[in-house]
């Protein structure tokens, strides 16, 4: 393969660029001497972070010039790696998909897509799987927010963000639940503090007591998987005291009746004793969000990931419905999502059951008009298998071939001792990353990528907002950008793109996503992007949805009632602990980024337990002691943390580090099929 960028030279001096690491989109400079990433500018004016970067954004330059950088393509043989020409690699890859194409048919192949890949990335990886016959194709939405799709999507026609996150700062209450944003999303403290200075009150609802709990007027410590118990006995306060907004329900919504009726078990005593939450509280709660003139909730995976997760996140729709609190400045629903481009990978198709812009696969309309774009002959009419399925049916030995771009379901999907043997079960795995990963070294063949600073492209931040990046460095060896992998893979399996680079594929974008239609790169690039919808030429771009209507066949948002349930599996007395997962400021995701940045290290070398001290003190336990964590899945050693953050019975692990996922279970929210990583029956043994 040839170099990437025969090219004008590149900058020498500061670079506008956006974080790779989580969804806000944090702008900064990267400061540019002969060539080489030499130091960060903060970028006040940027709307987003107003210049502030979190400990992950202030060391990606440890990342970026990381030594352990893949170089080369490599193809694993009997006598361990050995590296290949490009041409060699691609034909390979090639190869082998059309082998098992051929011989098992299309559902025997398989495609991840990326969270930290650009739109455009993503766009043509959905197309490849699509075009050779198979929706099986997902991303990594699939394990953070793919309850945000369906929930938002039921009740208000899209599964995005309702409002900016700089709204937040006009909001007169503000109701945080399962999302700990001083740590995981440090930008949206700003606002909240800002809100808080005009009088604000906020609430914060999570298991742990959190630096974002710091925050809170009313902080309400809930059992871990009762997120459905209190959203029901807030509105159970609200119907009954007749808080509600009237005007708002009848001329916007559908279903109110239903909701009533189901509320009535949901008595504030009832609510308490299923959450552990004062009824008190519950009442305060209530009367706070419904009182407010605007009131805005935010959400992260505390509340997607259960095996209840959309229907917890269809009751913040609720909550937000029938008190009127949509649609308005400083109002609305926030879900923080996970990764750089988790909210741009969903809206370019990388999903099983949608294609790009949302057109839902089996319905004819929408696979028409994806044909015609494509000009396809016909496309694959059923749904596809998610991220955590088609692992599954790899180890079934249904899928023969999965490709694998920018992620590590070894470490980020759940119970990952048998995403390991699945992988074995392979025929062929491709991988495609900035560093070898620990799926990467499952792999048949790696192909080393361009990180966000090497290429150019689109990504969409969780405010909907898409921004434009552009090269400041060239990649590491021979490393080369996704979006030129997977165009020089296309043309060895036989697919004729007419688009030569991603300015051309943004093109093919505005007519495959309407929420895209009035985009061009010239227009992404200035301003800090546009946020969708945008949906035609010159349009200014949507910071607030449903402002007077909503994404539905008549306008109206759905009431939707939903009951609380135990989650899958709960403490007894073989696991008497309840252990929860989440994320840390100085680490990130799977941590195939974080884990290589000194810094990070240093302040958080390996993987802990929070436990609280009462039950260490039953346990004997003490700080910094080695322990061996145990569920039904498997086992990890951990070094113990004593902390009051987490209640009685429960722990806490961070999923940045290899070992947490060994001990998740793989149990599945019906319709979002998003996995239950917050909630798992655990037990401890000393050493
Ligand atoms: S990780 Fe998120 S909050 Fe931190 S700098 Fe990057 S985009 Fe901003």
């Amino acid at each position: 393969m040839k170099p990437t960028q025969e090219k004008p030279p590149l900058p020498t001096v500061s670079h506008p660029t956006i974080c790779p690491y989580c969804s806000l989109g944090c702008g900064f400079y990267l400061e540019l001497e002969e060539g080489k990433a030499a130091g960060i500018r903060y970028m006040p004016e940027h709307p987003v972070n107003e210049g502030s970067l979190c400990p992950k954004g202030n060391t990606v330059l440890e990342v970026l010039n990381h030594p352990d950088r893949l170089k080369y393509p490599m193809k694993k043989t009997e006598n361990g790696w050995e590296r290949i020409e490009w041409e060699a690699a691609l034909e390979l890859a090639a190869a082998k998909l059309k082998g098992s194409l051929e011989k098992s048919g299309p559902a025997s192949l398989a495609f991840l897509g990326s969270a930290k890949c650009s739109n455009e990335e993503n766009y043509i990886f959905q197309k490849i799987a699509r075009l050779l016959g198979t929706n099986n194709v997902d991303n990594c939405a699939r394990l953070c927010h793919a309850s945000t799709l369906t929930g938002l999507g039921k009740t208000l026609g899209t599964g995005a963000m309702t409002n900016p996150i700089s709204d937040l700062a006009s909001s007169e209450c503000i109701f945080v639940i399962g999302s700990n944003f001083a740590e995981n999303h440090p930008p949206v403290s700003r606002q909240v503090l800002r809100a808080k200075e005009k009088g604000a009150l906020v609430i914060v609802a999570d298991p742990r007591i959190t630096p974002t709990s710091w925050l809170a007027d009313l902080a309400l410590r809930l059992e871990p998987g009762t997120d459905i118990a209190l959203l029901n006995g807030m509105m159970h306060v609200i119907v009954s005291e007749g808080l509600w907004d009237r005007e708002f329900v009848r001329e916007r919504t559908r279903g109110f009746s239903e909701l009533e009726q189901n509320l009535q078990r949901y008595d504030p005593e009832t609510v308490s004793n299923i959450t552990g939450i004062p009824s008190a509280d519950i009442i305060k709660a209530a009367r706070a969000y419904a009182r407010a003139g605007t009131a805005a909730i935010v959400y992260s995976m505390g509340i997607t990931q259960h095996v209840s997760g959309t229907d917890n996140v269809t009751a913040c729709a609720d909550l937000a419905l029938i008190c009127g609190h949509i649609g308005k400045k400083g109002t609305g629903i926030l879900p923080l999502r996970g990764q750089n481009n988790v909210q741009g990978a969903c809206d370019m198709g990388a999903l099983a059951e949608f294609y790009p812009g949302y057109g839902k696969v089996g319905d004819p309309d929408a696979a028409g008009r994806m044909q015609s774009l494509w000009g396809a002959k016909k496309l694959p009419e059923s749904p596809g298998l998610t991220a955590t399925e088609m692992l599954e049916a790899a180890g079934e030995g249904k899928i023969k071939a999965l490709y694998v771009m920018g992620e590590d379901p070894v470490n980020s999907n759940p119970d990952s001792s048998q995403v390991k043997k699945a992988l074995e079960k392979l025929d062929f795995l491709v991988v495609q990353d900035i560093f070898m990963t620990d799926t990467a070294e499952h792999a048949d063949l790696v192909l080393p990528a361009a990180s966000f600073a090497e290429k150019e492209g689109s990504f969409t931040s969780t405010e909907r907002r898409v921004q434009w990046v552009e090269p400041a460095l060239l990649p590491p060896g021979e490393a080369r950008a996704d979006l030129e992998i997977l165009f020089r893979l296309a043309k060895n399996l036989g697919l004729d793109f007419p688009c030569r680079d991603a300015g051309e594929v943004l093109e093919e974008i505005t007519a495959a996503v309407p929420a895209y239609g009035g985009m061009t790169k010239e227009r992404l690039k200035k301003d800090f992007g546009l946020i969708w919808p945008c949906p035609y030429p010159g349009h200014p771009g949507t910071p607030v949805l449903h402002t007077n209507s909503f994404r539905t066949l008549d306008g109206l948002a759905r009431i939707v009632p939903v009951e609380h349930r135990s989650p899958a599996e709960t403490p007894g007395p073989e696991y008497p602990f309840l252990l929860t997962t989440g994320r840390t400021v100085l680490h990130y995701n799977a941590g195939s980024m974080s884990r290589r940045s000194k810094s990070l290290l240093k302040k958080e070398p390996e993987l802990y337990v929070e436990i609280n001290p009462a039950d260490a003190r039953t346990m004997e336990i003490r700080e910094g002691n080695k322990l061996l964590l145990e569920t039904r899945r498997g086992k990890t050693e951990v070094i113990a943390r004593l902390t009051e953050r987490v209640g009685q019975g429960v722990l806490f692990l961070p999923f940045h580090f290899p070992g947490t996922n060994a001990l998740t279970a793989g149990s599945l929210d019906r319709e979002a099929k998003i996995p239950e990583f917050k909630v798992s029956a655990c037990r401890i043994r000393r050493d």
